[in-house]
């Protein structure tokens, strides 16, 4: 007798997409609360992609069937059980209610655009071969599968090319990855869509990336996620005239971009440092009149911000001192945050399916042996940025600006963040030695602080700033 749903649903946090890896197709499911991945096969898939709440065992083998496909209902019903012993499914459909939630950001709300700052692009298509999700709501995969009908087939069967975004909710895809690149992606690293369509039909998130907008209260803050080495190369020519603005010429309110664009908000309180709360308006003050102090070491800066968080709050002069002269950062307390973070690194770097041309699995080997040795040489590395100065003092500022160090339910204090964000800049300086050893010449190497941002956000270990707020408490 089955204790598994009736008619099983698989939940929104189990992320499915389809690789193809070293010329092999394969599905992989992500589970984003327990971040582990299992990889399975086609019939499997098959089986799973009828879970949507409509159907029980019966009407899930029937399903199979006439996509050519025999799983018996008792099979069905025993896949149901484990998935729920795992979490992974619900039972019937997600009752969709009418949002009533007010837009993240008042349409009148001024824009403000990370002062100085436009984008150069290098074209070596970076952020269209890194990260593990890549959204296409319904209408641009119906663009992309015009544009491009013979990319896998994509034209007679859109699931050769696309799953379902979250669980098996079928309103948003992601896109299959050969070796960890879009499928839309050309070998010489223009996109395929925009060059048969045009650069409208690709997907907003292409569009506008690697734009980031916050509301904070005041004002939408619009700044680049520093996760791309054209993010770096582009901060370091400040009014560049043949950049491209992150926002259309024009837009100066909220109301002036596109409705579909995901703003996030700050809270209405800030967790500034461990019991230290402030008004959201207070912080977007503060922020303006920081991140423009040159800080000379993003490891060094942003400890000693931190610090001034705990122990003057937003206390702007304070705030300055600590990133333009900072002390000696801590390097045993770094390299203990690097010790929290390697698991999580080699954990992403032990996912053996991955084909020897994905950039993730070659981030992620480089990666895990450059957070091993900076728990070794924390201290060396400690000293100074070296040629990534340049690179370094805009991180800063663009993490300031962008109010990076700060979450929106308000549960890890900025200070905890900041400290956080100087253990990766730690980080990269190792994988800038790591890469240069071991010769890996694609060009994302030339800037390692992108690699690792890149790898930080997009394969979810962000989270082991759970295990760093429990570690470092007085942050
Ligand atoms: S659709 Fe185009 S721009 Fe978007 S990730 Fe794919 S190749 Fe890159």
């Amino acid at each position: 007798m089955s204790s598994g749903p009736h008619r099983p649903r698989l939940l929104p946090h189990v992320l499915a997409r389809r690789h193809v890896a070293a010329g092999q197709p394969l599905v992989v499911l992500y589970d984003s609360e327990r971040l582990s991945s299992h990889r399975v096969g086609e019939r499997t898939w098959l089986v799973l992609s009828a879970m949507d709440g409509t159907r029980d065992a019966e009407g899930i083998a029937a399903f199979c069937a006439a996509a050519g496909s025999n799983a018996t209902p008792e099979e069905i019903r025993a896949l149901v059980d484990e998935l729920a012993d795992q979490g992974m499914v619900s039972d019937g459909v997600a009752i969709t209610k009418a949002s009533i939630a007010p837009p993240a950001s008042a349409p009148s709300r001024p824009v403000r655009e990370l002062p100085g700052f436009s984008l150069r692009c290098d074209g070596s298509g970076t952020c269209c071969r890194f990260y593990p999700s890549v959204a296409f709501m319904a209408i641009d995969a119906a663009r992309a599968r015009a544009a491009r009908p013979q990319v896998h087939d994509c034209g007679h069967d859109p699931s050769r090319v696309f799953l379902p975004l979250y669980g098996s909710d079928p309103r948003a895809s992601s896109v299959l990855l050969v070796d960890g690149r879009c499928a839309f992606l050309a070998e010489g690293g223009a996109c395929e869509v925009h060059a048969a369509a045009g650069p409208g039909a690709k997907p907003l998130g292409c569009r506008t990336y690697p734009a980031r907008f916050v509301d904070d209260g005041v004002a939408l803050r619009v700044t680049p996620h520093p996760e791309c080495a054209c993010v770096f190369t582009s901060g370091a020519r400040v009014d560049d005239a043949g950049g491209v603005r992150l926002v259309p010429n024009g837009a100066r309110i909220a109301a002036d971009l596109d409705p579909a664009l995901h703003i996030e908000a700050l809270p209405s309180e800030v967790l500034v440092a461990p019991g230290v709360l402030a008004p959201r308006e207070a912080v977007s003050a503060w922020s303006l009149a920081v991140f423009d102090a040159e800080a000379p070491d993003a490891v060094a800066s942003l400890c000693a911000l931190s610090h001034s968080l705990v122990a003057h709050g937003l206390d702007v002069e304070a705030s300055r001192r600590a990133l333009t002269s900072p002390p000696a950062p801590p390097s045993e307390a770094l390299s203990r945050a690097v010790a929290l973070l390697a698991p999580r690194v080699q954990a992403l770097a032990a996912e053996d399916w991955r084909g020897p041309a994905d950039m993730v699995r070659v981030t992620a080997t480089a990666l895990a042996n450059a957070v091993l040795l900076a728990q070794e040489l924390a201290a060396d590395l400690a000293a100074g940025p070296g040629v990534h100065a340049a690179a370094e003092r805009f991180y800063v500022r663009d993490l300031l600006f962008g109010h990076y160090a700060m979450n929106k339910q308000a549960t890890r204090p900025m200070s905890l963040l900041l400290f956080d964000r100087a253990a990766r800049a730690l980080v990269a300086r190792e994988l800038a030695i790591v890469a240069k050893m071991a010769e890996l010449e694609d060009p994302a190497f030339r800037t390692p602080l992108a690699l690792v941002e890149a790898t930080m956000r997009g394969y979810g270990l962000n989270a082991y700033q759970r295990d760093l707020a429990e570690d470092l408490s007085p942050c």
